[in-house]
């Protein structure tokens, strides 16, 4: 009997990535495979994504594993490399890079490679986490063009902090402030995230970037209840194991923090922060089973969960499958039980857990 999957609907995955190019239809399509494409499992889900454009991972290791994998689109680095001795394998293997510093942009000049590479300059318009000062594009973008090692088809990027937020003036400026300092520069243009896409109209220029979107999985603030036309792509799952009747007065799980006010029946899930589920999620976190919604109680240990069945004991059985998050139980709503975001639900599924990758047709 198989415990803690996470099933994996790739008809779902090309669904919403037929919604980014639908919402940003004059742009290219980067996806976002960082992290193990946010714990769906990096070179699945590149092979069914031909669709994208190119794809876009945070470290090299993720990048040669692509390649690895068999798969021949542009990758892009998206903090780009940390050494000079990397930047012979940029090359061997096609990854275009990130520069966001003096260091990478010193490194690249400095470096005798047999052909160019490709560079996205990266423009700090207030996020400030990575990338260059505005200041410094005309200086940084002169030296990128004169050097023989980069390909004159260099990119010029920036990063929303608050896009998820439409109510946040600061990303119109940072789109008004990139445009106003790119002007002039027949370059392509990329700065929408997930949030850019379905927030921004005005900032999806030559390419976006999605990471969250394509799993189904809303990036925008307030989003339990809306609609974006997303298909959530992961359903992480597992079965009850146990079911237990308990009294009025009993204390459940590690260190007794739930107490039943009432006779009551629980049944225990396979199911625990050993698995990636947050230990966080708040009493009540809501589980689902034959497609019904049960609340969880008491703590949530390593392997195990247990949740309150009340009064509806008889219809269930050991055995059963329980939903933690999915199409029936958005992990958005997971995510505000947890105090926590999709992203780190997503990225955090343990080794432990099966996958398993359904398409039809
Ligand atoms: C992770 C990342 C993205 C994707 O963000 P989503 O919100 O998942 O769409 C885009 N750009 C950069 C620079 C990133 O690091």
């Amino acid at each position: 009997m198989r415990l803690a999957t996470a099933e994996i609907d790739i008809n779902a995955l090309r669904h919403n990535l037929a919604i980014v190019k639908q919402m940003a239809p004059s742009s290219k399509v980067m996806a976002v495979l960082k992290a193990n494409a946010y714990g769906h499992g990096l070179v699945k889900i590149a092979q069914c994504l031909q669709g994208a454009d190119a794809f876009a991972v945070a470290r090299i290791d993720e990048a040669l594993a692509l390649r690895a994998g068999g798969l021949t689109k542009p990758i892009i680095l998206l903090e780009g490399f940390f050494d000079s001795s990397d930047l012979p394998i940029l090359l061997a293997n096609n990854f275009e890079t990130v520069v966001h510093d003096e260091n990478q942009l010193a490194a690249i000049e400095a470096c005798q490679l047999e052909a160019p590479i490709s560079v996205w300059l990266k423009i700090d318009t207030g996020m400030h986490r990575l990338g260059i000062e505005p200041e410094q594009f005309e200086e940084f973008y002169t030296r990128l063009k004169q050097s023989p090692n980069v390909k004159a088809d260099t990119k010029l990027m920036t990063h929303f902090p608050c896009a998820d937020d439409l109510n946040n003036h600061f990303t119109a400026l940072q789109i008004a402030s990139f445009t106003k300092l790119v002007k002039g520069q027949s370059d392509a243009l990329c700065l929408a995230n997930s949030a850019g896409i379905i927030g921004w109209p005005d900032a999806h220029f030559d390419w976006v970037r999605s990471g969250l979107m394509l799993y189904g999985v809303s990036p925008m603030l307030d989003c339990v209840g809306v609609d974006h036309a997303l298909k959530p792509v992961m359903r992480l799952k597992t079965r009850v194991i146990a079911i237990k009747h308990v009294v009025s007065g009993d204390r459940i799980g590690y260190g007794g923090r739930w107490t039943c006010k009432e006779d009551t029946t629980l049944a225990v899930v396979a199911m625990g922060y050993g698995d990636g589920y947050p230990r966080h999620a708040r009493e009540g976190t809501p589980v689902v089973i034959k497609g019904e919604r049960y609340g969880i109680v008491g703590s949530i240990s390593m392997d195990m969960i247990t949740v309150d069945i009340g009064s509806n004991d008889k219809s269930i059985h050991v055995g059963d499958e329980v939903e933690m998050w999915g199409p029936s139980l958005p992990v958005e709503e997971i995510a505000i039980c947890a105090d926590t975001i999709p992203y780190e639900l997503l990225c955090n599924i343990t080794p432990r857990v099966s996958y398993d990758y359904q398409a039809d047709g």
